[in-house]
């Protein structure tokens, strides 16, 4: 990958917000270096892509803050031959810190709007290991299954059932569940066909909407 602009200000988001809330992982401390969030930022907030916080990505919907893109990307713990399910591509961040990682990604959005925009964001950085779906992630992708991580990056109301199907054995599944406002962080692994959970802490995300998830409220 190039050297983007705004290389300064990604150093200091990664001293500030990440190393110094615990993170250590040096391949993951490299990616969110390198990969240019402004470009997943749509104007005007382009401006404020380093700061620390989650911001407005059109649609009603956010990107997260750094430091829970790195903890979610940590939790996962993906390695490189891994084959990894995102649910909400959102802007394509995630699932391009994922793709400097991992074989490939495969990203569902529900959000027609939201997803060509996110399609449209990674080619323009030559990202090709990630596969853009378009439909709800609470279903899965069971066409290119099992998947050795799975990756939430909405706010579920419990794990979706298809997911844990989909799930390889050894895999790790990494979820914010709970309430509509406000949710726990929690990494489900399946070993020997059992499901053990952990959680990690509070954090808010916009809601899940699908079939396993929330209903939309818009409607
Ligand atoms: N990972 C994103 C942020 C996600 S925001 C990023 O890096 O920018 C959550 C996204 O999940 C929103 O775009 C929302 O439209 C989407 N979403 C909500 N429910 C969904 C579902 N059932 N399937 C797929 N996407 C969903």
């Amino acid at each position: 990958m190039p050297d983007y602009p705004r290389a300064d200000e990604r150093a200091s988001m990664v001293a500030r917000q990440i190393v110094a809330r615990g993170i250590t992982n040096p391949k993951i401390l490299s990616a969110m270096q390198q990969i240019p969030r402004h470009i997943f930022v749509p104007p005007p907030y382009d401006r404020s892509a380093y700061d620390d916080n989650p911001l407005p990505i059109g649609s009603g919907q956010t990107i997260s803050q750094p430091y829970i893109v790195a903890l979610m990307t940590e939790l996962l713990d993906p390695q490189p031959g891994d084959r990894i399910l995102e649910i909400g591509a959102g802007s394509g961040y995630q699932a391009a810190i994922l793709a400097s990682l991992v074989n490939r990604v495969i990203t569902i959005e529900r959000l027609s709007a939201v997803a060509e925009r996110a399609r449209t964001t990674l080619l323009s950085l030559g990202i090709r290991n990630v596969d853009l779906v378009i439909g709800d992630g609470t279903l899965g992708y069971p066409g290119r299954a099992p998947y050795d991580g799975i990756i939430i990056t909405a706010a579920a109301p419990h794990l979706p059932a298809p997911l844990i199907e989909q799930l390889a054995q050894g895999g790790r599944l990494v979820v914010p569940v709970g309430g509509r406002d406000f949710q726990e962080l929690v990494v489900f692994q399946k070993n020997h066909g059992q499901l053990s959970e952990t959680r990690y802490g509070g954090v808010r995300f916009v809601p899940l909407i699908g079939k396993y998830g929330w209903e939309n409220e818009d409607l």
